[in-house]
């Protein structure tokens, strides 16, 4: 980041030997001033998108009407917005229309927090005309100007408002908190895709538990756009569950949204459905419905035990990993492995769930299949040697082969999978 640090300096070297105002603007400023590291930089400045075009010789134009231009210097891209004002906001979301001005403070006004309307020059001077510097010292985030109209303006900082004061863990100053909680209803005029990325971020980011507490306690999600049927959207700071406190202890976020859905007790059909409003990926959303369906046919088989039997326990643990996959079992051990507390008590009593996050891992590892792909034999291999049409009953065959080789009951190689097959379909036959 040094480097990227040098290259923004040179950049506002060159807009300011062109005779513009050129400044550091946004997180850059906010995270070098807290000495945490760095993503990206904007900057901000007096030059038109035409003049920024001009000057350098590699630029996107990532949204000229908003006065945005992207200018990459070797493969990092800077993006270097003119100083602008905003008029008149439409549907509580985008402004309708930008006006481009003269001065750095009114376009450090139209930003949202005063952490985040701070403006650096090259030499490192800083510029700080609504106190964020004050105001991070003291652990406060406080709107620019009238908390109230901000939020009304654009609703979107609702959120950003909860995950920034999460993330940098600082008190919401209380004409903030105010003016969120009597606008809450304007978050249903925000786009999905954008509530999601701040869910995301927010979840993501440091002191995750703390967001989820001022989510509970603003009930901003109740007016989301599209209505989420998830516990979560009802809980009060009360209703947390416990062991969501230890969601930061988790370092992929992957798998700290699925400790709060595990602990919503998702199923994995509410997963998809829920997931989809949220416009999570396709992907995301199965990892996430193959993990909570892991989990709860694990529990349905362990509360079926009568007696707790270690070698019945790996072999529910390895079909389930061939059935349902075996990411979701990393996953699975990733997350109770940190979060053990999250389990639920089973009905053959509690302290049963040991042995799947002490031997678990192992079961995996020493597993020499995990998915009919890794068969020494294919469909096509197996109906020629049995001399038989390929149809549903192939399917059924190779998933048979593959829960007998991944339990180890079954070489895998060719010759003995083959052999096993023939006992198999004389067997179907005798049943048939
Ligand atoms: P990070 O990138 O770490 O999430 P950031 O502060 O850089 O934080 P960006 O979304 O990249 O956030 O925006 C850059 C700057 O633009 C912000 O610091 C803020 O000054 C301004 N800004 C962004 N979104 C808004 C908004 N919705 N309302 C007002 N100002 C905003
Ligand atoms: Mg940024």
């Amino acid at each position: 980041s040094q480097g990227m640090i040098r290259d923004g300096k040179a950049l506002l070297k060159k807009l300011e030997d062109a005779g513009h105002e050129a400044y550091f603007v946004g997180g850059y400023v906010r995270d070098s001033y807290l000495k945490r590291g760095i993503k990206d930089i904007d900057i901000a400045t007096s030059a038109l998108p035409e003049q920024v075009m001009e000057l350098f010789d590699s630029c996107i134009p990532t949204g000229l009407h908003h006065g945005t231009v992207t200018v990459m210097i070797g493969s990092v891209g800077f993006e270097v917005t003119t100083f602008r004002k905003e008029s008149e906001y439409e549907a509580h979301r985008r402004p309708s229309g930008v006006e481009f001005i003269r001065s750095l403070e009114e376009d450090l006004r139209r930003r949202d927090f005063t952490m985040n309307a701070m403006a650096m020059d090259r030499k490192g001077r800083i510029r700080d005309p609504f106190g964020g510097r004050k105001d991070l010292e003291q652990g406060i985030l406080r709107c620019v100007g009238d908390p109230e109209l901000r939020f009304r303006e654009d609703a979107l900082r609702m959120l950003r408002c909860i995950r920034f004061a999460s993330h940098y863990d600082l008190e919401v100053e209380e004409a903030t908190w105010s003016g969120l909680q009597g606008n809450i209803r304007l978050l249903q005029h925000v786009a999905m895709e954008r509530v999601r990325a701040e869910l995301e971020r927010l979840v993501a980011g440091d002191h995750p538990y703390r967001g989820l507490r001022l989510i509970a306690d603003s009930r901003l999600l109740r007016h989301t756009k599209v209505k989420l049927q998830l516990p979560w959207v009802h809980w009060t700071v009360q209703e947390l569950p416990d062991a969501l406190a230890s969601i930061g202890g988790l370092p992929n976020p992957a798998h700290r949204w699925m400790l709060l859905a595990h602990l919503m007790s998702l199923s994995p059909q509410s997963a998809v459905e829920e997931g989809g409003k949220l416009t999570f990926s396709g992907k995301q959303i199965a990892r996430m419905s193959r993990f909570l369906s892991f989990s709860q046919r694990l529990r349905e088989q362990l509360d079926a035990m009568r007696e707790l039997d270690p070698l019945s326990c790996a072999l529910i643990w390895k079909e389930n990993v061939v059935t349902i996959g075996s990411e979701c079992a990393q996953d699975w051990l990733d997350v109770f492995g940190v979060v053990p507390a999250a389990l639920p008590s089973t009905d053959n009593g509690g302290g049963r769930w040991t042995i799947f996050l002490e031997r678990g891992r192992m079961w995996l590892q020493e597993m020499p299949v995990r998915k009919a792909a890794d068969l020494a034999l294919n469909g096509q291999q197996l109906a020629a040697h049995l001399k038989r049409e390929p149809g549903p009953w192939l399917g059924r065959a190779l998933m048979k082969l593959t829960l007998e080789a991944a339990a180890g009951h079954v070489p895998n190689n060719r010759k003995d999978l083959l052999v096993f097959a023939e006992s198999l379909t004389r067997e179907w036959k005798n049943d048939a």
